[in-house]
């Protein structure tokens, strides 16, 4: 079979879908990846054909745009109208050339389902974060607010809709696109057990646990209990590594500190901490006995899978709902502060009471039993022939 697949340009995103892809190019099937020239190499080693988005008008890698999005529904249907007609022209000569018999596209890669929309293809969503619905979005704490500020929006909303229905795309609301329902057929990178409220979802939906790169590199371990403390690749938050550095200088404990863009004002730094811009997260989780994290879904679930329990700190209410699960879960504690005194205090509760790393060794063996990249081929082989039987 042939598969477009899309994607927006972000790591956390693109990452867990090659090994799935990779397993279908194996397979004899053709993938035609969409995407960003910054990943061109790593997609060609999956042995798909890549396809450039690049030098067309979306604005998705702007940071500010980003918190306003997941803020302002207005703004996010302007956005998702404008990246899509940007990449309409390009998109549909390529449809039109390569005929793909099923579009896989990320879950907030809209241009990707409203393609598969236009051209009546059959459509996959790849979900990198939990799945949401009714019920598991209660975990998003984004309270009533926002949907009072949506009912408000809709003239302007449907103002934007109506410049894509000119185009011949025949969508009915913002809500059909920016989410999925039961219909929707649906990748899902993390088990049945963690998602939160799996039971509501129909068996459309895929859970075939995160993707996690192999150790590549040493990481040497040198005190009984390794402290690894982490933000992601994105968050901006100085002061928290500052107090770390304070709080955790000239003690027993071992360090490992990736900075991703933040600097330190810390000058001296004490010979039991280590820092870095950026590690082999896995050679770290390897040897670490808790992750101080932001929660995002793909640190979490690397840690949970090196059975490390966690001190959370989320930023964005999608890492709020990771936290809040493992959290339910009792593999790790929320942060109440930046302040020494709470820092410590967490990491002296991770390691005085050990239910904290056995609850992550659960949360780790549900994520060993799951299929995988070879579950998603033959998800997505068993919707290509269900959408395809009798045509
Ligand atoms: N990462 C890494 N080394 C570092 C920091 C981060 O390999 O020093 C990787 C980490 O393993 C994860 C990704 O970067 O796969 C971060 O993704 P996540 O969803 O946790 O957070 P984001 O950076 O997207 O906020």
């Amino acid at each position: 079979m042939k598969i477009a697949w899309f994607c927006i340009p972000a790591h956390g995103h693109t990452n867990p879908t090659l090994g799935i892809v990779k397993e279908m190019t194996k397979a004899g099937h053709e993938v035609f990846y969409f995407s960003f020239e910054q990943f061109r190499e790593k997609i060609e080693a999956t042995g798909a054909v890549f396809i450039s988005c690049d030098g067309y008008d979306i604005d998705i890698e702007d940071k500010d745009a980003a918190d306003r999005v997941g803020k302002d529904m207005a703004f996010a249907t302007k956005m998702l109208v404008r990246s899509t007609l940007a990449l309409d022209d390009m998109v549909a000569e390529k449809v039109n050339e390569i005929k793909p018999d099923l579009i896989v596209s990320d879950s907030v890669a809209h241009w990707g389902k409203l393609i598969a929309m236009k051209h009546g293809i059959p459509y996959v969503s790849s979900t990198t974060t939990f799945a949401f619905n009714q019920y598991s979005s209660r975990y998003m704490n984004q309270g009533i607010g926002q949907l009072f500020k949506m009912l408000f929006s809709m003239p302007a909303i449907n103002r934007e809709l109506n410049k894509l229905r000119e185009k011949g795309y025949p969508v009915k609301n913002i809500l059909e696109i920016v989410s999925n329902d039961n219909n929707t057929n649906t990748i899902v990178y993390t088990s049945k057990e963690f998602q939160p409220c799996s039971e509501t979802f129909s068996d459309k939906y895929c859970f075939i646990g995160p993707s996690i790169r192999p150790v590549e590199s040493e990481m040497k371990k040198t005190a009984e209990k390794t402290i690894y403390i982490s933000m992601g690749t994105v968050v901006k938050n100085r002061e928290i590594y500052d107090n770390c550095i304070k709080a955790l200088g000239n003690t027993d404990y071992q360090v490992i500190i990736s900075l991703g863009d933040n600097r330190i004002t810390e000058e001296n730094i004490p010979g039991n901490i280590e820092i870095y811009d950026y590690v082999d997260q896995m050679a770290v989780l390897s040897v670490a006995d808790v992750f101080l994290t932001h929660c995002g879904m793909n640190s979490t679930s690397e840690a949970l899978y090196y059975e490390v329990p966690l001190v959370m700190f989320p930023q964005t209410p999608e890492q709020g709902a990771v936290a809040k699960r493992v959290e339910e879960t009792g593999a790790g504690v929320m942060l109440t502060s930046t302040k020494e005194k709470d820092l410590l205090s967490a990491f002296e509760t991770v390691f005085s009471d050990t239910s904290y790393r056995k609850n992550a060794q659960k949360i780790s063996q549900g994520f060993k039993k799951c299929g995988g990249a070879k579950e998603a081929r033959e998800y997505l082989e068993k919707v290509y022939s269900s959408e395809h039987s009798g045509k």
